[in-house]
């Protein structure tokens, strides 16, 4: 029996969570957990993410200001709206929504965030303490940790099993491979230039599937038992569907049905965990922050 892993019941519950949380520093400190959003970019997907994001701290009691850049933007005007994030005493976590106008430096943007904020996780020293073992970064990024939520909530044994991610992506596939590496899993990252990704699937206990590919990857590559988180939210045409198209994940999951252990859908997998996980850091920001101005 294939379990399917139901990831908005779990997002639904943490959130239940996240909202006394937020109360809870509000009436402690007087004012609610603040995020800052920056979108300086041209994908309308970028837009819908952002207006997601919004709407759920908003329903978590959660305060958020936008700086909505045009396509004419400069690379400082977004530089200095990071800033005063930065400065900002309301604001505990600072989100750079990607991509970034062609004539913004992502990377000078990403460093420019205050380590202490950086709830997205993407600061460099972030993504390199993750890295590293012995060292704890301050922030891991949303979609990856919700990943490994979902293995955790599901009882899923990480050390010492062989997982595969699929994908090598700086949002998605590196950091997953590098937190399954500190959960002791043993990693295998499979990319665009992968030979023969069934033989390399055939043992993995654990698949994260985040190439972007609709419906890619076959049961029948599957090991029996394993569990399948799948990343991939791939759009394709639906005649059939009110809106002409749907969404499906980078695994079939009609053939992996009855052979995998556990698998998630797409939508309502890992997408519901990862705002929720972004809401999640940001009051981890704001308890810290709070933390250490007291101590000053
Ligand atoms: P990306 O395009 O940046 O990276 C795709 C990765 O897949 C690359 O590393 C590439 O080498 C690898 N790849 C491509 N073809 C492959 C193949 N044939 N075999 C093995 N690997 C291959 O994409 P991304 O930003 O990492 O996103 C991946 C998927 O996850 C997309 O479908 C995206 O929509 C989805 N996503 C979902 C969430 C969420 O919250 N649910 C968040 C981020 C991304």
């Amino acid at each position: 029996m294939t379990k399917i892993i139901d990831g908005r019941a779990i997002a639904e519950r943490i959130r239940e969570d996240i909202q006394r949380e937020t109360a809870d520093f509000a009436s402690k400190h007087g004012h609610p957990p603040g995020l800052g959003v920056v979108l300086a970019g041209g994908d309308p997907a970028s837009a819908q993410y952002v207006r997601m994001k919004r709407r759920a701290c908003e329903a978590a009691g959660i305060h958020s200001v936008a700086h909505v850049f045009s396509a004419d933007c400069t690379h400082d005007d977004v530089l200095n709206a990071v800033h005063a994030l930065n400065d900002d005493p309301q604001i505990h976590g600072i989100l750079v929504q990607l991509p970034l106008f062609d004539q913004i430096d992502e990377e000078a943007i990403l460093e420019a965030v205050r380590l202490d904020k950086d709830v997205d996780g993407f600061h460099p020293v972030n993504i390199g303490t993750l890295g590293m073992k012995g060292r704890e970064p301050l922030f891991t990024p949303a979609t990856p940790t919700g990943c490994m939520v979902l293995l955790q909530e599901i009882g899923a044994e990480i050390s010492g099993a062989n997982a595969v991610v699929v994908g090598r992506s700086n949002i998605v596939g590196l950091p997953v491979a590098l937190m399954l590496l500190k959960a002791n899993a043993t990693v295998t990252v499979a990319h665009s230039r992968t030979k023969d990704l069934p033989a390399v699937l055939q043992n993995a206990d654990i698949v994260i599937a985040a190439a972007g590919i609709p419906n890619y990857i076959q049961g029948e590559w599957l090991k029996a038992g394993a569990t399948v988180i799948d990343v991939g939210t791939n759009r394709i045409d639906d005649p059939d569907s009110e809106r002409g198209y749907r969404f499906v994940g980078d695994v079939d999951l009609e053939s992996a049905r009855g052979i995998v252990g556990a698998i998630t859908r797409v939508p309502g997998g890992v997408g519901p965990m990862t705002i929720t996980m972004l809401l999640q850091n940001t009051i981890k920001a704001a308890w810290r922050i709070a933390a250490q101005e007291t101590e000053e």
